[in-house]
């Protein structure tokens, strides 16, 4: 794991936190399972289209391996503004 797997401990402009409890993030898990389905029904469907179906076994979990970088922090960000809102309402409305 290289830099990628940092997170900002908080936002430097309004100080919000950006894990309000230990462990908000294993949310993110759900998160990158929907992204990397999406991944393989959209890959699965475009080869086929293409007619390079019998390439989609090695093609697609080489770009998941090669995108896992993007998927870790796109679905960090979803927990950030999906979740964080829905959950601690009264944390994110605080102005400082
Ligand atoms: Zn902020």
């Amino acid at each position: 794991m290289g830099k990628f797997a940092e997170t900002q401990y908080e936002c430097a402009q309004c100080k919000l936190s950006y894990e309000p409890e230990p462990g908000f993030f294993f949310g993110a898990m759900y998160w990158s399972y929907a992204i990397i389905v999406a991944i393989i029904v959209t890959m699965s469907v475009a080869m086929n289209l293409l007619g390079l179906f019998d390439y989609a076994i090695v093609s697609i979990p080489v770009a998941i391996v090669v995108f896992l970088p993007v998927i870790f922090r796109y679905s960090r960000m979803l927990m950030l503004y999906v979740v964080y809102p829905a959950m601690y309402r009264d944390l994110y409305s605080k102005k400082p």
